[in-house]
């Protein structure tokens, strides 16, 4: 079980929703951390995870810092996906109003490779508006949020790749595969030549589990629309699991082995 060097033991929540939020709670339920792991809700079947879980918004700043209180949380690891800049923003808020150390468990963005044709965006809006005027046939690899601006765009064809089936999408105006990550090169590249991709769209994600996507469009000379991440107020950050572990164990309040990084 872990101590913390300060005085009281410490009681985590992790705002989840990604791998490396899985991966933090099975290294904080291993070692015996009193954490509360927390999902917006989004999907109908989120994976279980080894801590007491929570699920759905807590009411913006204000909700977030009630419960904060209520729970006495003593430590917030900010673990959400790097498009989710509203949750990122208000656990920022919140944890400087109740004065709870915050850390984030960030992977690093992707950076472009020899042979890669990207063009980099700065949001959804921008990326629909990159596709061009001819017919194409596009992965639109972003979720299922935020696809209708690209739908609306009707000489289109799509294929999109959900968690599940919450998007109506006429069989004319492309296809819906149901399917979670981490994704391999091999079948990526075999989805976009089955499909006749001719462009991709994606969130500069970054990470290990939906980087298979990038490489199939590489190796197949495909043009890559990537949308940067959304701004994020400076924080501690790390991309380690076992530095938050070592954070949570230090004395209170210390940003320990984490750097300030904010995009
Ligand atoms: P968002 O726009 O930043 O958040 C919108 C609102 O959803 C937040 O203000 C908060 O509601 C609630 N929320 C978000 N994450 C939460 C969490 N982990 N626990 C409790 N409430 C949460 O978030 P989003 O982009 O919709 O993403 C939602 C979830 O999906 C996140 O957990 C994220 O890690 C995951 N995810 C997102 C993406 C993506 O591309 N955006 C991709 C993969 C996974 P209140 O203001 O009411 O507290």
């Amino acid at each position: 079980m872990i101590e913390s060097q300060g005085s009281a033991i410490p009681r985590v929540l992790v705002l989840g929703g990604t791998t490396e939020a899985s991966r933090l709670a099975q290294a904080l339920a291993d070692a015996q951390v009193d954490a509360i792991f927390s999902y917006a809700g989004r999907t109908e079947s989120p994976l279980p995870q080894p801590l007491p879980l929570r699920v759905g918004g807590f009411g913006g700043v204000d909700g977030l810092c009630a419960w904060l209180q209520d729970q006495h949380i003593s430590h917030v690891v900010d673990a959400t996906h790097p498009f989710a800049a509203q949750m990122s923003r208000n656990a920022a808020t919140a944890c400087a109003v109740t004065g709870i150390p915050l850390l984030a468990l960030e992977r690093p963005a992707w950076q472009a490779q020899v042979g890669d044709h990207w063009q980099h965006v700065p949001d959804i809006a921008s990326a629909a508006q990159a596709l061009p005027h001819t017919p194409s046939r596009i992965f639109l690899a972003i979720g299922r949020q935020h696809v209708e601006p690209f739908l609306a765009l009707q000489q289109h064809w799509f294929l999109l790749r959900l968690v599940d089936a919450a998007v109506a999408l006429p069989p004319e105006r492309g296809h819906i595969v149901l399917a979670r990550g981490p994704f391999t090169v091999a079948a990526d590249t075999a989805l976009l030549q089955q499909h006749r991709i001719t462009h991709v769209v994606a969130k500069n994600s970054g990470g290990s589990g939906a980087e298979a996507k990038l490489s199939a469009a590489r190796a197949l000379g495909l043009p890559v629309i990537l949308i940067d991440r959304p701004a994020i107020p400076p924080r501690p950050t790390t991309g380690r699991v076992d530095e938050v572990l070592q954070w949570i164990a230090a004395p209170h309040g210390s940003t320990g082995v984490a750097t300030e990084r904010g995009v």
